[in-house]
């Protein structure tokens, strides 16, 4: 690093300190350009992004057709409010309906945003088709889930640092372990209105359900009559090499949860997308949002969908992720506990033990390669999935050095 890049890093991050909220702990590098699957930071440095913003640039960065979109809808309008119609919202809803299979789209601006729509949802559709007794339903969740940071969505976190100091809490949900079919079904009750889970578990840890898992799910939700929701925000758009990871089995939700990707890497555009049964218990008044379905985040939703199935972008990440797994499974080293994922989703878990996650993301750095651990014991690879095979295995090479130092340095502390 050049004395100079050095000290606008340094420079930055105690502005970002003094000024800012200490809610994030970045690693110390300061971006300054992005494109395709590469990051660059204010000294010109080039890395390999392997984070992709949590599927929010799996598209990659800057993508020219989506960046072309917006700048098109810049010459026209801008935002209007639903308080009227504008000309791309429809198209948008009918598209992202088509796309999933489902009927009709709410659209929201952040992955939270949208999960508190399907709650809603879920509540209401309880009330006034199961007639469950109003303020009782109850909506079942997962051990170990993320959902967001809205203080309804923290109260059901299994997460300690979510939630220390910002209760009380909303009542109404039931936690099970995650994977376990049989636990859930044993939890539904009269009251019971939804089951709300991450077909995979991003934050967990990418922790992938037992095959059979999702499809037992609709099963099950068939037979008591409650709807099954599944928060796709992470998961969803091609990152697990299906357009959306219920498609791996049988298991079209009734209402599918969405954000992150859907905005091209550009905005923030979120949905609820449901079977019209389920989205028509909104009337005008019951929900809405400033932002929500704004025209620019029109025009950048509908060709995110176009460019995710012009580029055939599920089957790379399929094609892809094979390789990523394959590669990360051949690291020999005492301190990999497991590798595991789907599609270009992988995740590398680690003895905290042995070796210090963290240390491996700095040292990953230094070699041109970021990205982050999730619960001190698991290395995330989500590249964007326009990402080149060279550039994948060379992150791999690039985790794997990083290891093999960080272990070694480990070792010889005394
Ligand atoms: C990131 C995420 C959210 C929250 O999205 P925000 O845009 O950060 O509010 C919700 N659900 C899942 C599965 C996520 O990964």
């Amino acid at each position: 690093m050049s004395l100079q890049s050095f000290m606008t890093t340094q420079g930055v991050i105690a502005r970002e300190s003094r000024f800012g909220a200490k809610n994030y702990a970045s690693l110390p590098v300061v971006l300054a350009r992005g494109s395709g699957a590469h990051l660059f930071d204010t000294g010109g440095k080039r890395y390999i992004d392997m984070m992709s913003a949590y599927s929010a640039a799996s598209f990659g960065h800057l993508h020219p057709r989506l960046v072309q979109a917006l700048k098109n809808q810049l010459e026209r309008l801008d935002i209007a409010s639903r308080a009227f119609y504008s000309d791309n919202l429809g198209l948008f809803c009918e598209e992202l309906a088509a796309l999933t299979g489902l009927d009709a789209c709410l659209p929201m601006n952040t992955g939270a945003e949208a999960v508190e729509t399907a709650i809603k949802a879920a509540r209401r559709h309880g009330y006034d088709r199961f007639s469950i007794p109003e303020g009782q339903a109850e909506i079942i969740v997962a051990e170990g889930n993320f959902h967001g940071r809205t203080t309804t969505l923290i109260g059901f976190s299994s997460e300690p640092s979510y939630r220390r100091g910002f209760g009380p809490f909303a009542p109404g949900f039931v936690t099970v372990p995650f994977g376990d079919a049989s636990a859930l079904e044993a939890s539904i009750g009269p009251n019971t209105a939804a089951v709300l889970i991450e077909p995979i578990q991003g934050e967990a840890g990418i922790i992938v359900p037992p095959k059979g898992y999702l499809a037992s799910l609709r099963r099950i939700c068939d037979r008591h009559g409650i709807l099954l929701i599944f928060d796709e925000v992470q998961s969803g758009f091609g990152r697990t090499g299906k357009n959306f990871c219920f498609e791996h089995e049988d298991a079209l939700p009734d209402g599918l949860i969405l954000g992150k990707a859907l905005g091209g890497g550009l905005l923030p555009v979120s949905a609820f997308v449901a079977r019209r049964a389920v989205m028509d218990v909104f009337d005008p008044g019951s929900h809405g949002s400033t932002f929500g379905g704004n025209p620019l985040a029109a025009a950048v939703g509908r060709e995110a969908i176009q460019v995710l199935k012009d580029e055939d972008l599920a089957l790379r990440s399929h094609v892809l992720g094979k390789t990523l797994l394959g590669a990360l499974s051949a690291i020999p080293h005492p301190a990999i506990v497991a590798v595991r994922g789907k599609g270009l989703w992988a995740a590398v878990e680690l003895d905290a033990s042995r070796v210090c996650v963290k240390e491996i993301c700095i040292a990953m750095m230094r070699r041109g390669v970021l990205t982050r651990e999730t619960h001190d014991t698991v290395i995330r690879f989500a590249p964007p999935l326009i990402i080149d095979e060279a550039d994948l295995l060379t992150a791999v090479e690039v985790f794997h050095d990083a290891l093999a130092e960080t272990a070694a340095s480990l070792a010889s502390r005394p």
